[in-house]
This record gives C-alpha cells, sequence and structure tokens, in this order.
C-alpha cells in the first residue's frame, strides 16, 4: 500500500511559515492582486479561496472582476496601472478569460517581476534555460515541493508528464528536467499510453480525464501525482487517476482533493512572499 501524500500537510507548513513571517513585518505588507474576467464558477471559487487564504496569513489582497462586456483595454489599462504600482507585488490573471479577451497579449503585459504564476515568456524562457524565473508556476512548483518533501528522488528516474497545457504538462516538465530527471510528455496524441506509464518511475498526470489512470497501467512501487480535476454532478471530485486501486501497486501517490490541489495556492502566496521580499531589495 503506497504511502499518501499529504498535499494538505505540507500546504498548511508552508503557510504558516509565511504567516509567521509576514506578522514580523513592520513595513508594508505583501499584495496580491488577481484579475477575474470570467463567470466560469470554479474560477470564482478559485479565486475566493486566493483571497481568504491571502488575507488568513496577513496579505493585502485586491481582486478585479469584471463582466462579459469588459473590453481588452479595459484589462490593459489596469495591468499597466498594477505594473506601476509600488503597493502591488504580484498580478494574476485567472485563467480562462472571456473568449473575446486575448490571454496571450495580457499575460505578456504583465511586468515579469510581478508574474506570480509564472505564465510570462520571460518566465517560462527562464524556467527552460534552467535559471531562476522571478516566479515559477505555481502548480508545478507545489508538485517538486511534494516530492522534496518526501524525500523522492529524482536523478536519473524516468518521469513521465500527461498533459502538454502552459500551466501544467509544460512547466513541470521542464522543473524535472532541472532537477536531472529522465522526462517524457504524453498528450491526447499518445498512442498506447499504457507502455509508457509501465515504464516510468514517477508519473505526473495533468489531463482532466477521470481514472485515466487505472492499477495495471502502473510500475509498482512507482509515484503517482495527479493533478486532474473532474468534479462530478453530485459535487464530488475526481482525480485522473483511480486512487482506490492504484494505492495498491504505488509507492507514493496524492490524492484528490488534499494532495496537489492546496500546494498550488501555497506555492502561488509563497511566490506573492518572493515577490515582495525581491521588490524591498530594488
Ligand atoms: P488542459 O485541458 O489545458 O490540458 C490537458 C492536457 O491533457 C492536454 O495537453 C491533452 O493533450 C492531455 N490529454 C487529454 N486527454 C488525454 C488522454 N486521454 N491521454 C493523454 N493525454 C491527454 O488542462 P490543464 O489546464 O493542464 O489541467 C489538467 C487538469 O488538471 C484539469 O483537470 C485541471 O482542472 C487540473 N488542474 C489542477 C490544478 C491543481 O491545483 N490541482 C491546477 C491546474 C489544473
Amino acid at each position: 500500500m503506497a504511502v499518501i501524500i499529504d498535499g494538505k500537510k505540507i500546504a498548511d507548513k508552508i503557510l504558516d511559515e509565511i504567516k509567521s513571517k509576514v506578522s514580523k513585518l513592520e513595513n508594508k505588507k505583501p499584495s496580491l492582486a488577481v484579475i477575474l474576467a470570467n463567470d466560469n464558477p470554479s474560477s470564482a471559487l478559485y479565486v475566493n479561496s486566493k483571497e481568504k487564504k491571502s488575507k488568513s496569513i496577513g496579505f493585502n489582497s485586491f481582486v478585479y472582476r469584471f463582466d462579459k462586456e469588459v473590453e481588452q483595454g479595459t484589462i490593459k489599462n489596469l495591468i499597466i496601472k498594477l505594473n506601476n504600482d509600488p503597493n502591488i507585488n504580484g498580478i494574476l490573471l485567472q485563467l480562462p478569460l472571456f473568449n473575446h479577451l486575448d490571454e496571450r497579449e495580457l499575460i505578456e503585459l504583465i511586468n515579469p517581476k510581478k508574474d506570480v504564476d509564472g505564465f510570462h515568456p520571460i518566465n517560462v524562457g527562464k524556467l527552460n534555460c534552467g535559471l531562476k524565473p522571478y516566479a515559477k508556476c505555481c502548480t508545478p512548483k507545489g508538485i517538486i515541493r511534494l516530492l522534496k518533501e518526501y524525500s523522492i528522488e529524482l536523478t536519473g528516474k524516468n518521469a513521465l508528464v500527461i498533459g502538454r497545457s502552459n500551466i501544467v504538462g509544460k512547466p513541470v516538465a521542464a522543473m524535472l528536467l532541472n532537477e536531472n530527471a529522465t522526462v517524457s510528455v504524453a498528450h491526447s496524441k499518445t498512442k498506447n499510453l499504457k507502455e509508457h506509464t509501465l515504464r516510468a518511475d514517477i508519473i505526473i498526470s495533468a489531463t482532466g480525464c477521470a481514472h485515466l489512470i487505472k492499477a495495471d497501467m502502473v510500475k509498482k512501487g512507482s509515484v503517482i501525482i495527479d493533478v486532474g480535476i473532474v468534479k462530478k454532478d453530485d459535487g464530488t471530485l475526481l482525480g485522473d487517476v483511480d486512487f482506490e486501486n492504484v494505492k495498491n501497486v504505488a509507492g507514493f501517490i496524492t490524492p484528490v482533493p488534499g494532495g496537489v490541489g492546496p500546494m498550488t495556492i501555497a506555492s502561488l502566496l509563497e511566490n506573492t512572499y518572493e515577490l515582495y521580499l525581491e521588490q524591498l531589495e530594488n
């Protein structure tokens, strides 16, 4: 039976540490600005939870909510204002946006030094060059932290990333490469996924396909990180991994919920704090 990786416990530890440091600050507090320009209920929930957690650890949190009439220019002007506001340390553009908005243009407008999600091409480029980005993408950063907290060796291991999105798959693959893993990336056009999963010492699955990964697809003792979140009609959450059966074969496994999810938000607030410190020095 696998060790269950407790993301909630590690995330709480990270947040407690930041809270304690923030309580000792004499000057201004770290400040996070979040822009919400879609009417997706899940995004609204994520944003509310980011706001609540930010405030609970002593940060200032500002949320800018827009309805579907909003124009690209309005959000561009807001980003320019936030870029120039010395009281704002991190800017987060909650994705996805309303369809009529140009996501790339807005991400590229964010000052890379305030790009708390690590999505700006400068930060993506730095990560891929093995340089330190101003901020690292939150979910992948949280995943690497989980692996390290459980002393899981990455050097020379066969790591399979399933999913190639810009927010999870690609950046986590880059981070695993930077940690000296031998990385493969599978996606929706990959043929015979099982051949790949059975070779992997570590699987990071980020597809959003409920229970894609079954017990007969994983190597005994392997490490299974489940990023997927699929909400069923009754409100329960499923991951990409058939947890109940895979946990009998794997060596380590993350649950859904309580695995990667809490680490994403902890990484976001850690990024905000790190950007704050960097901006204090400059
Ligand atoms: P996305 O939809 O942008 O990308 C999904 C990826 O999965 C694509 O690259 C696609 O090629 C691949 N894919 C789809 N079906 C596949 C299949 N059958 N076999 C192999 N690959 C397949 O998704 P995303 O934004 O990266 O998110 C992925 C999942 O992770 C979603 O469920 C999302 O809700 C969840 N997520 C969770 C967190 C968290 O904090 N826990 C953060 C981000 C995303």
